[in-house]
């Protein structure tokens, strides 16, 4: 079974700050690592190759330092990465993302499926792996928490949903993005580490990939930011604090009078 696992490279969270006159996140001198989520995704499909035998491809499509994921992903395991680069991708939306990694995954040729992350902890959008199977035209399962079976022709995986979850059968070649809940991360190996260091990492560029120029970057971007702001934290108000039943039922007079006053009740 060979599967290919789209990683992002994202600031590493704690990390993060933003430019209060630009409203722009400061990435200069931020330390950035795989999407946490996306390690969720490695694990499944290498737990997957372990089990089947095949391949564990990583993609990533981002600048040259973006390499640095892919290396993450051989040190875990993964047999190979893939670096999707150039400068015509830059400014992408997710419409674009998804556009120009699926021409990447059809350039890396046949795969049975496509394991992404839930979501990127800076984008957020949970739209990616959806996009890349639509472009594909390949089923889509998302939130799935567990693989039952995988046999030549199709998987069954469980999906969660709000009241429960959902056993879903599909067809392969699909993608499934999958939550915490499928699998504990591992660590990269020392001799995972030592392949990861020698590795090659191939380049797909806008030249040696089969993709229509207009499609890419922030020209193929059909959703435009128009203004970016940051919330301002404020710390204002009254505290109610209570201590005894009686000074409790004293707040919650206050509580509930300064509700109805802003006619919230
Ligand atoms: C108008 C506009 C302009 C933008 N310009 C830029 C820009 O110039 N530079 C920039 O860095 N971002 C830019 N972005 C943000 C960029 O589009 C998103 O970060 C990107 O599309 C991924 O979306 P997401 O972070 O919401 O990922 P999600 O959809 O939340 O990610 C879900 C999953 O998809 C996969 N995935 C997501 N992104 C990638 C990736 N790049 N490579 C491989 N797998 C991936 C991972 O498996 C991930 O877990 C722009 C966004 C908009 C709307």
């Amino acid at each position: 079974m060979n599967i290919v696992v789209p990683i992002k490279q994202v600031p590493e969270t704690s990390n993060v700050k933003m430019n209060p006159e630009t409203g722009t996140m400061i990435r200069a001198g931020v330390e950035t690592v795989v999407n946490p989520l996306d390690l969720y995704a490695i694990e499944t499909a290498l737990q997957l190759k372990e089990q089947h035998g095949g391949t564990v491809t990583a993609i990533t499509m981002g600048p040259s330092q973006a390499e640095k994921v892919l290396k993450e992903a051989i040190a875990m395991g993964c047999d190979e990465g893939i670096l999707v680069s150039d400068r015509k991708f830059g400014g992408s939306d997710t419409w674009a993302t998804s556009y120009t990694l699926a021409k990447a995954i059809e350039k890396f040729g046949t795969f049975d499926l496509i394991i992404a992350g839930e979501r990127a902890t800076d984008g957020d959008t949970a739209q990616v792996g959806p996009g890349i199977a639509a472009w594909l035209n390949i089923p889509l399962a998302t939130y799935v928490a567990r693989v039952e079976s995988v046999d030549d022709r199709s998987l069954t995986v469980e999906r969660l949903v709000e009241e429960g979850y959902q056993i879903i059968e599909m067809e392969k070649p699909a993608l499934i993005t999958v939550v915490k809940a499928i699998a504990s991360p591992r660590l990269p190996t020392l001799r995972g580490k030592k392949r990861a260091k020698t590795a090659t990492i191939p380049l797909y560029n806008a030249e040696n990939m089969d993709v229509d120029p207009a499609s890419l970057g922030l020209r193929g971007s059909p959703t435009k930011v128009v203004k970016i702001a940051t919330p301002k934290v404020t710390r204002g108000g009254t505290v109610v604090s209570a201590t005894d039943e009686q000074s409790v039922a004293s707040a919650v007079e206050q509580l509930m009078a300064f509700l109805e006053s802003r006619e919230l009740v």
